[in-house]
């Protein structure tokens, strides 16, 4: 009998009185505890006859009980199936109907809105809320603990994971418990986590970097999680002096530089700080060491391969890239249009291989076929370059590249530029339809202070960058629009500037 998900990360823990999850009020469980509670969903599991293979949808708040449904789910051999708690009753009716979910677990809150949409979608309903309470809570109350795991191998499925829908509509990857413990161990071994860790976890978890790349890395090494609810600015740093290290999207480290209680003294007992998910602004990386003294580990994923490439633990870490690829992931920067490899140095889009990389898309065979190559490389869709020495600096999403008049025009390397002038931010440039060139850059600059001077930029760019390149024209905004992950949606913005330049 094996489950290897269940006998490597979660099965040694069994009984173990030694901390999981520390929680902000002061409260905290053991592993053993949390082993107990997720034996119980598991016998809730069975007892709603999901068999192995079978779907479970969450949306609840982020709170131990709902790691404890995915270990559940990893126990009973069920797929997990976490859904953003921002969802709208008619989006989670879609990932009901796509992924054909017997179950789903949702916040007692939301009960009256989603029953008739589980009802439609064929699926049973349960509540969960954040103290204990709701339906799927209560009939774990009194049920023996179910920990001998399901039989599963390497190969089968644990978890449908759906993309961010940055780019379009979100598409479930299909995850199997290989490419969830290959990336676990991977991870932990490059990062140097340990029992002795604590991770400082203000991240969602219904998204693969809080909750496979920071939960599973802890359950490998056995160490903690501050477990926060959300992200607070006070309240990370009043927690940060009990833990070692902290996971964060760009938008965390921009908030605490914020906060002038962020200082050297705060972090200086602090291990390791590691971002990813959207790009750090060099800017960021450059203000954070000033302040703090620590270099930000900056590292490269997504929800269908994990994590491919990372900044280097104990070798340089360079600022504006994503770092080497992983210890068995291959990567390779190729042509789009015909996708051989590129000359070294030259952008391309970044492809990979490796035990990391999902299945395939659930319910869309096409779409797999077309980013799935048959030898095992997955298109990614994101343009980079890779230096000399393995390094890898990302340009910007294909989708986000700007054909103006047949040239191609790479938003980043605007971005850079445009992100440096005084009264600038952050800037966002966009490709948005143009009678004459197809379509034009339009840049959309985030005011700092003052704001920007537009006709010393309009110089600037006359004299720095090819006349091709040229924004056709600038706005200036308060702030771009991001989606829970921080991730800036362009193709929002695309959305509310298309008539632009008609
Ligand atoms: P969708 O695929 O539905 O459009 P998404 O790609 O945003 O959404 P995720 O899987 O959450 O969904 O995000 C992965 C993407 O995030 C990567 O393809 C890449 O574009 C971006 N990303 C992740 N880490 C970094 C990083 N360190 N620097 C730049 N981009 C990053
Ligand atoms: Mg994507």
């Amino acid at each position: 009998m094996a489950n290897p998900l269940f006998d490597q990360l979660f099965q040694p823990h069994i009984g173990s009185a030694a901390p999981f999850l520390f929680l902000p009020g002061g409260g905290r469980l053991s592993y053993g505890d949390f082993l107990t509670r997720a034996g119980r969903f598991a016998a809730v599991l069975r007892a709603a006859e999901l068999a192995p293979g079978d779907r479970l949808a969450v949306q609840i708040e982020k709170s131990p009980d709902a790691l404890a449904i995915y270990a559940a789910c990893v126990i009973s051999g069920v797929i997990f199936l976490p859904l953003n708690t921002a969802y709208a009753p008619a989006e989670v009716s879609y990932f009901l109907q796509d992924s054909g979910a017997k179950l789903i677990v949702c916040d007692p809150s939301k009960e009256d809105a989603l029953w008739p949409v589980a009802e439609a979608a064929g699926a049973q309903l349960a509540t969960l809320g954040v103290d204990a309470d709701g339906t799927f809570a209560e009939q774990a109350r009194d049920r023996a603990p179910q920990l001998s795991a399901t039989d599963r191998s390497g190969d089968d499925l644990a978890a449908f994971l759906y993309t961010s829908g940055t780019t379009g509509r979100s598409k479930g990857a299909m995850l199997t418990q290989d490419n969830l413990l290959s990336n676990a161990h991977t991870l932990t071994d490059a990062w140097e986590f340990t029992h002795s860790d604590v991770l400082l976890h203000a991240l969602p978890i219904f998204h693969t970097h809080g909750l496979f790349v920071a939960t599973n890395i802890t359950l490998q090494a056995g160490g903690a999680m501050m477990f926060l609810p959300k992200f607070d600015a006070d309240q990370m740093i009043a927690l940060m002096t009990r833990c070692t290290s902290m996971m964060g999207v760009p938008t965390f480290y921009t908030r605490l530089l914020d906060n002038p209680a962020f200082d050297r003294d705060l972090t200086g007992h602090m291990r390791l700080f590691i971002s990813g998910s959207a790009p750090m602004l060099k800017d960021t990386h450059d203000q954070f060491e000033a302040r703090t003294g620590h270099k930000v580990l900056e590292r490269y994923g997504m929800t269908e391969t994990n994590m491919n490439t990372s900044n280097p633990l104990h070798g340089q870490r360079r600022a504006g890239t994503v770092g080497l690829p992983l210890r068995g992931v291959e990567v390779k920067i190729c042509d789009p249009d015909t996708g051989v490899e590129v000359p070294q140095g030259e952008i391309g889009v970044i492809e990979v291989r490796g035990p990391n990389v999902f299945k395939g898309y659930w319910n869309m065979p096409e779409k797999t076929a077309e980013e799935l190559r048959d030898d095992g490389f997955f298109i990614t869709g994101d343009l980079a370059q890779m230096d000399a020495d393995g390094y890898v600096t990302i340009v910007g999403r294909g989708k986000d590249l700007i054909i103006s008049g047949g040239f191609n025009i790479y938003p980043k390397e605007l971005e850079m530029i445009l992100d440096d002038q005084p009264g600038v931010l952050e800037s966002a440039v966009i490709a948005v339809p143009h009678a004459d060139m197809g379509e034009a850059a339009l840049a959309v600059l985030v005011r700092s202070g003052a704001g920007p001077d537009l006709d010393a930029i309009r110089a600037m760019m006359g004299v720095d960058v090819a006349r091709f390149k040229h924004p056709r024209d600038y706005i200036v905004v308060d702030e771009l629009p991001r989606n829970t992950m921080g991730k800036v949606q362009k193709n929002v913005m695309r959305d509310t500037y298309g008539d632009w330049f008609v």
